[in-house]
């Protein structure tokens, strides 16, 4: 007898156990999700709805609508489409004030905050710098100082001049040869798009990836958390996995893309400061409220490195940051304090 009452909580624990899985099996009956997957943005895009099982039907539209959204964002901010926004603010602005749309005027808005926050480490107008590096990379050669020295001349947020009160809101450059590159922001900005039109289409759940940048809210249909991995950047596999509810979370790194030149691998992210490849930190991951922050945020920690980045993190209350710092032989894993608050295992 005296066994018995001794188990007895272990039994009672059990039944609760599978009195909570029948209650989540149920729930998960309640809902229906569709998911596709494909190339945008120059990367592969994952979008999945979420819903009460009466919006089946209309789930393929939901979808592919918050893939329009991802599209309409390319088209305007892609600097590698002749006819997009960004394209033709690169080839006007250095000559008078260039128009924008609501998106651009946003993402701008945001780009100019994040490179105030960050001290000038996010700088969308490092475009010259980028294109320089690029160019050596298919030469297989470094830059030359003078040639540093004049894309660093061209670029900088302080020779913009952004006008957001006028109607329409408007760009210019100071300078002639400036040119402005959004890939570090843009994808996170229609990531947000993409998930608030599916929330708007009456979705309890969503997870819009691109490239692995991804921003989730409600819950899958078949877990109570969405799990998120964080790829290794050295070996195949995963770092950690994430179980979260509503988050934005956003990769930055090093070994993602790079160009290498005579033999030595070089970060696809310029450090502004330097007109250098940022070497800081093989990976960076920020998780907070909106994809257009982490995505800005991540791009900047990656320029910052860790005690610079930890530092611009910890006056951030909405974002946190994990990054991979050393080589891929001795490799160490450092979080924000309130990091683990998405950390399942
Ligand atoms: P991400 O993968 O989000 O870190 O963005 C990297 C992309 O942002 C690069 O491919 C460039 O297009 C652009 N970029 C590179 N360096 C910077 C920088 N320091 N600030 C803002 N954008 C940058
Ligand atoms: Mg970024």
């Amino acid at each position: 007898m005296k066994r018995f009452w001794l188990s007895l909580p272990f039994v009672l624990a059990g039944i609760l156990a599978i009195v909570l899985l029948r209650q989540l099996r149920t729930s998960n009956h309640e809902l229906v999700s569709y998911r596709l997957s494909r190339q945008v943005m120059g990367t592969l895009a994952s979008i999945e709805a979420v819903a009460p099982p009466s919006m089946r039907k209309q789930l393929p539209e939901v979808v592919s609508r918050a893939f329009t959204v991802v599209d309409r964002v390319e088209a305007i901010m892609s600097p590698y489409k002749d006819d997009s926004l960004v394209s033709r603010i690169n080839r006007q602005a250095a000559q008078e004030p260039v128009a924008l749309d609501g998106w651009t005027a946003e993402v701008l808005r945001q780009s100019q905050m994040h490179w105030k926050l960050s001290g000038g480490a996010f700088d969308p107008t490092c475009g010259p710098l980028i294109e320089l590096w690029k160019r050596c990379g298919k030469e297989d050669r470094l830059p030359t100082p003078e040639e540093i020295a004049t894309a660093k001349d061209r670029s900088g947020f302080d020779k913009v001049i952004l006008n957001l009160e006028a109607d329409p809101p408007t760009i210019r450059f100071t300078q002639p040869g400036m040119r402005i590159d959004l890939g570090g922001i843009a994808k996170g900005f229609a990531i947000d798009l993409a998930a608030g039109e599916l929330h708007k289409s009456g979705c309890v759940g969503g997870l819009v990836d691109i490239g692995g940048d991804i921003r989730t809210f409600g819950r899958p249909d078949d877990d109570a958390y969405w799990q998120i991995a964080v790829q290794n950047p050295f070996h195949e596999g995963t770092l950690r996995i994430l179980s979260v509810h509503d988050a934005a979370v956003c990769t930055s790194g090093n070994y993602q893309r790079f160009s290498i030149i005579q033999g030595h691998r070089y970060s696809h992210i310029i450090d502004p400061r330097s007109g250098m490849p940022a070497e800081a930190s093989p990976s960076v991951t920020i998780a907070g409220a909106n994809t257009t922050g982490t995505d800005a945020i991540a791009t900047a920690v990656s320029v910052l490195g860790y005690a610079d980045g930890m530092k611009m993190i910890s006056n951030l209350p909405h974002y946190e940051a994990m990054l991979i710092i050393g080589s891929p032989q001795a490799f160490e894993m450092k979080s924000s304090v309130g990091f683990d608050k998405f950390v399942r295992n």
